[in-house]
């Protein structure tokens, strides 16, 4: 099978393959679809309206399972978590919040490959999130400058500023190529220290090392 795309996270220990347009997990080495996403995370759901099956994922609140299938139990908008493959309704009320195209989004880098980091998504825009939603960012979307390998850019534990430019395969596709996004914090790779910005580089203030991120202009000020 070709794979058009994959990232592998250890810490979730999966990987989401994209292969022709749709979406797959690989858990242990085995590939299992994910069509069954018949709601794409943030349709507004009915109550009976099928979510999907047991087998791929886990009912969570807002949802009752039957005969091996997910229902929503509420009116609310469908998240499909495909880090934890849990299925959660959220009631349809004001101020709830789910990325979407264009917004922009504070998460966390996660595991990266040599061409692509996982997002954590915990903000959007001023809005903490009631769940966590997991984005990729790859290599080509970092920064308009050639960046060779992602991890010259953003490293695993950093604090991101980052736009949604698509959700296609219910998957959140981030970018940092815009002058007011980037990495809002960093850590030291030798002490794990937060690093001071210094001179378009950053400086441990306790071990001395210097390192390289694509900085947003508003890095260390950034409420998270
Ligand atoms: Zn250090």
């Amino acid at each position: 099978m070709f794979i058009n795309q994959k990232v592998y996270c250890a810490e979730w220990k999966l990987s989401i393959c994209i292969y022709q347009n749709k979406a797959y997990l690989q858990v242990k080495g085995t590939i299992m679809s994910l069509k069954s996403p018949e709601q794409k995370s943030g349709h507004l759901v009915l109550p009976g309206e099928r979510l999907g099956v047991i087998e791929e994922f886990i009912p969570d609140s807002g949802t009752f399972e039957k005969n091996g299938v997910i229902y929503s139990k509420i009116v609310g908008r469908a998240l499909l978590d495909l880090q934890n493959r849990r299925v959660s309704v959220y009631p349809v009320v004001e101020g709830v919040v789910v990325p979407k195209v264009g917004t922009v989004v504070i998460g966390q880098i996660g595991n990266a490959q040599s061409d692509n980091v996982l997002v954590r998504i915990f903000r959007i825009g001023k809005k903490k999130l009631s769940g966590n939603f997991g984005g990729i960012l790859h290599v080509s979307d970092v920064s308009d400058r050639y960046v060779d390998q992602i991890s010259d850019a953003v490293k695993p534990g950093d604090i991101v500023k980052a736009k949604v430019i698509s959700d296609k395969n219910q998957v959140f596709h981030l970018s940092t190529n815009d002058k007011g996004l980037g990495i809002v914090y960093a850590f030291c790779s030798r002490c794990s220290t937060l690093l001071a910005e210094e001179h378009y580089d950053l400086k441990c203030p306790k071990c001395g090392n210097v390192e390289r991120r694509k900085l947003a202009p508003d890095y260390g000020k950034e409420e998270i």
